[in-house]
């Protein structure tokens, strides 16, 4: 095989081999029709199927109770940061955000363009190194929802556990978790992702929505920006990211072939606590996030040292372990460990750390 390197991309990020293996060899013709997906009307008996089956497993993984719609739409997370409020805040026109990183503040940002948004807590001050305990009295009674950030991708810290918001629907991004570990998905109103990370390749979001909370956009919202659009025409009202959906719908069926859900938060789990003990343990490297709140997908660290730092991330470059910088916003270092990241990147990584620790202590 081509040289392939450990790519530890915040998003796009690595994805499983044997999808791309799989996707390449049915390029040109994909399952004897043929043509590619990329050449296929959305309407054809093939790709109807590769959408319901995509929705089905992806139902199948995250145990999706009937009374939720799973939509799949256009755009990235940016785009959804709009399409909340635009269909959620529509009761009192208040909603109620925690702010735990720059995403989460973007998302609450865009709220306040359309009505009441407020950010009942931040942990802004503190670099966005915890997830605030937010009591569920400290929630407006009568917002149409609260907001959080599952898990806040450029500075590696995520909820262990969905707040008490005392009664109020709960919507979350779980842009950069989705998939990595078990949810209860009946806890939440709206759960909205973008693809890039554990899902498939940019240009997809997944929505996945109590159906009571479908329909209730004002009449002057954008045509696709009503969730009801999507609900209603099965995710087809117009021209799906059909590669994308395709794509997507591969790495589900091979999660379902590897244990679901449940065995990949075991690996992540274990990915993860041998990447932070080595850190916990080392002379060199820190990692800011309290220990509680720490991510699984992103794994921040630092020397103390710019200069360290940056030496840190073109040595790992140069060894074929790639992307390790920090976002440019915090500098330091992220390790991005998804799904697709095999244990071995891990292992790679950690024995890289310790020679670079043992060179420049
Ligand atoms: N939310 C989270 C948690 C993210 O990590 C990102 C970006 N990776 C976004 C939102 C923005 O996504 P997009 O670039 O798809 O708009």
């Amino acid at each position: 095989m081509e040289e392939r390197v450990y790519n530890f991309s915040a998003g796009p990020s690595v994805l499983p081999v044997e999808v791309m293996r799989d996707a390449a060899a049915q390029m040109l013709n994909y399952e004897g029709s043929g043509m590619s997906v990329m050449e296929m009307s959305h309407r054809s008996a093939p790709f109807e199927k590769i959408i319901n089956d995509a929705e089905a497993n992806l139902r199948t993984l995250l145990n999706v109770p009937d009374d939720y719609d799973v939509l799949f739409v256009q755009g990235g997370t940016t785009l959804l940061f709009a399409m909340i409020p635009l269909n959620l805040m529509t009761g009192s026109g208040k909603a109620d955000y925690i702010i735990t990183g720059q995403w989460a503040e973007k998302a609450y940002q865009e709220a306040a363009k359309f009505g009441d948004a407020k950010a009942v807590a931040s942990s802004k001050p503190e670099k966005f190194s915890y997830i605030p305990k937010v009591p569920a009295g400290d929630f407006r009674k009568d917002a149409d929802y609260a907001h959080i950030t599952w898990n806040n991708t450029i500075y590696g810290s995520k909820y262990a556990a969905a707040p008490d918001t005392g009664g109020l629907t709960l919507v979350t991004d779980m842009s950069s978790s989705i998939l990595s570990e078990q949810i209860d998905v009946t806890k939440f109103g709206c759960i909205y992702a973008g693809a890039q990370k554990n899902i498939g390749p940019a240009g997809l979001s997944i929505i996945i929505i109590k159906k009571e909370l479908v329909g209730l956009a004002k009449e002057s919202v954008p045509t696709y920006m009503d969730f009801k659009i999507h609900a209603d025409n099965g995710s087809m009202y117009n021209t799906p990211p059909a590669w994308c959906i395709y794509i997507a719908g591969e790495v589900f069926k091979l999660l379902l072939k590897n244990g679901g859900v449940a065995a990949m938060e075991e690996i992540n789990k274990r990915k993860a606590a041998k990447l932070y003990d080595y850190i916990d343990g080392s002379g060199l490297y820190t990692a800011p996030v309290a220990k509680d709140d720490r991510s699984l997908m992103n794994v921040v660290f630092v020397t103390g040292d710019e200069g360290l730092d940056k030496k840190f991330a073109s040595e790992a470059n140069a060894e074929g372990l790639v992307q390790l910088n920090g976002h440019r916003s915090i500098g330091g270092m992220r390790a991005s460990i998804y799904n697709a990241m095999p244990e071995e990147g891990v292992d790679k990584l950690i024995a890289f750390m310790k020679k670079f620790e043992e060179e420049n202590a």
